[in-house]
């Protein structure tokens, strides 16, 4: 059996990546599988422990480090967050594709280690169209949406790290585009797979 394609879904605060990764596991075709992440911040209304992450304490979560437990981590907002190594390793030995939706340090952390990973990079339109979705969200204050603004300057400047950058412009849009790039790294990792057993 082939191994598994880790998709890595990245981009500033208020692309939309989460909201675009929700539609991916909607879509049944797409037969990928979601890793949940372990964090340390506060569970929020709405969120499940166990689905939306593995909520943990800043202790544990340190431990989980040093023991060599996660793929990745990133401290976001003063909060830790990580994908566990082990549960992506045993998808991927399955055969299985999994799909990741981290901020951009830990993307690139993720190519570093895993080379062969596609990582997807979400954009906005403008820069006034994403401080109005930060400013819709009402999640944060003014003055961390303006910090997540300058953020987000910097990472653009990193996204020709990334296999494929996408304009989350119109939602429907960008979710088939992103469904057409992993299907044609599905197509390209098969046929280079059938291309190495053949004789000529
Ligand atoms: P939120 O607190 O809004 O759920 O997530 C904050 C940010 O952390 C989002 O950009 C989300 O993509 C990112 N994030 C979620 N899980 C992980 C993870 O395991 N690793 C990293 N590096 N970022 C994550």
């Amino acid at each position: 059996m082939s191994r598994g394609i880790l998709f890595v879904m990245s981009g500033p605060s208020g692309t939309g990546k989460g909201t675009i990764c929700e539609r991916l596991l909607e879509n049944k075709e797409n037969d990928i599988f979601l890793s949940v992440s372990s964090t340390t911040r506060e569970i929020r209304k709405n969120e499940i422990d166990g689905v939306t992450y593995n909520y943990t304490t800043e202790d544990n979560f340190k431990r989980m480090i040093e023991n060599g437990e996660m793929l990745e981590y990133a401290v976001y907002s003063g909060n830790y967050y990580g994908t566990p190594k082990k549960t992506v390793e045993d998808m991927l030995e399955k055969g299985k594709n999994v799909l990741l939706e981290i901020e951009p340090q830990g993307a690139l952390k993720v190519k570093e280690r895993m080379p062969d990973a596609e990582l997807m990079f979400i954009v906005p339109p403008s820069m006034r169209e994403l401080k109005k979705r930060l400013e819709e969200r009402g999640r944060e204050s003014a003055e961390q949406i303006a910090e997540r603004l300058e953020a987000a300057k910097w990472e653009f400047t990193q996204s020709p790290k990334y296999n494929s950058v996408f304009v989350n412009d119109d939602l429907d849009a960008c979710v088939r585009e992103v469904e057409q790039a992993m299907r044609d790294k599905a197509r390209s990792r098969a046929l280079v797979e059938k291309l190495l057993t053949e004789e000529y």
